[in-house]
């Protein structure tokens, strides 16, 4: 079924087609070619980190993460359970145990206040995401996994540009991960990069992207023929894709004030429907800039919730939610260390719910949504909350 206002929709920044064409009259259209290189040098400068490399996805760069820690069936990695599999599949893929840590009820991050629960002799990682695009609480975070000698990797899928204390998110953890999926607020359809901040891993990542092989030492004239030297996979994304990546990171200023305006306008036009309605808006910590990613509310029940999905899709606009806890999950509890105990991420599992949120997301679009909204009235509904 189609609706009038989807709830995402890819949104062009201008130069897409013309990089494309150029990427293909190059005559690279494979992988690590002028675009792809443009985009490293793009997201190294503007993040100020040692090293980016573009992946095929977020997930593929969190498999390169678990890669490069060299986790394995010995180890243990803390994820929120509140999160996309990704997070937890890559590690999974080593035969690393997953151990589920719940959030806070508050930003709906990885609750930093139970890892001193959580971390064993054999935690190698801590997998933090920002989610909704505002920063976890990294400085008790880094302090945690500094005293247990434990790396932290952010999955900053939601979060690229977003601020914690001045500071970029993904560039605080030895690696971060990127996804420019269609979904997230820089994309070529399917995409991501790995940030390499923990210079000493730099050259193994290249390794690794490059099938295993010492191809990138060839292609510098170190060595004279390359050759396998690791494990590693095909996780570089055609120049084609770079071209239209780069395309949107040159409009990036464009895109973050579309998205914050959008965000802004959601907040402001459903504070008091939200207040007398026992509905919850996002919060954001003061001392966090955020990345303008989605716009969520938080109803009183899942009854609540499937009601209001109801009323939205009456109107023909679609509204989605997200994520079942990857503790209660079939795959989670298969590679999990051990049971776990969630009770946040449960709950909130079955009360979120995300508004149509895409840079092109026009204001008469916008006003469908939040007048459709402004009519529906939790208190007059028979449910009761809880
Ligand atoms: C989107 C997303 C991913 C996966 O990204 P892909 O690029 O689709 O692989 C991983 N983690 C989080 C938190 C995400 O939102």
């Amino acid at each position: 079924m189609s609706y009038r206002i989807p709830f995402n929709r890819p949104c062009l920044a201008g130069n897409e087609y013309k990089y494309i064409a150029e990427a293909i009259a190059n005559g690279h259209a494979s992988g690590d070619g002028p675009f792809t290189r443009r985009c490293h040098e793009f997201l190294q400068k503007e993040l100020g980190v040692p090293r980016a490399l573009l992946t095929t996805s977020c997930t593929h760069a969190l498999e390169m993460a678990a890669l490069l820690l060299d986790c394995g069936p010995d180890d243990e990695v803390i994820v929120p359970s509140f999160t996309f599999v990704s997070t937890a599949n890559a590690f999974a893929l080593r035969g690393a145990r997953l151990v589920y840590a719940d959030i806070r009820p508050d930003t709906l991050n990885l609750d930093e206040s139970c890892l001193g629960r959580l971390i064993t002799s054999r935690t190698k990682a801590i997998v933090v995401v920002h989610y909704a695009g505002v920063p976890c609480e990294m400085d008790s975070i880094l302090a945690v996994a500094a005293r247990h000698g434990v790396r932290v990797v952010e999955d900053n899928a939601h979060a690229l540009f977003s601020r914690y204390k001045g500071v970029y998110t993904g560039t605080i953890g030895c690696l971060a991960t990127q996804s420019f999926h269609e979904t997230k607020n820089f994309t070529c359809g399917e995409g991501g990069a790995l940030i390499i901040n923990d210079a000493a891993l730099i050259e193994r990542a290249l390794v690794i992207r490059e099938k295993g092989t010492n191809r990138s030492r060839f292609f510098r004239g170190e060595v004279d023929k390359y050759t396998w030297v690791d494990l590693g996979s095909s996780y570089l994304p055609s120049d084609l894709l770079s071209a239209f990546l780069l395309a949107q990171f040159e409009a990036k200023e464009k895109i973050q004030e579309k998205r914050r305006r959008i965000w802004n306008q959601y907040h402001e036009s459903l504070a008091d429907w939200a207040d007398s309605n026992d509905v919850r808006l996002p919060v954001v910590p003061a001392d966090c800039e955020q990345a303008y990613h989605m716009f969520y509310l938080l109803l009183p029940s899942l009854e609540h919730r499937d009601a209001l999905i109801s009323h939205l899709k009456s109107e023909s606009i679609l509204s989605v939610f997200h994520y079942t806890p990857l503790h209660l999950s079939e795959a989670g509890r298969k590679f999990s260390a051990r049971a776990s105990s969630c009770p946040v991420t449960e709950d909130i599992s079955e009360r979120l719910l995300r508004l149509p949120f895409y840079s092109d997301l026009t204001s008469d679009e916008q006003n469908q949504v939040t007048s459709t909204l402004l009519r529906f009235r939790i208190r007059s509904l028979s449910i009761r909350a809880g």
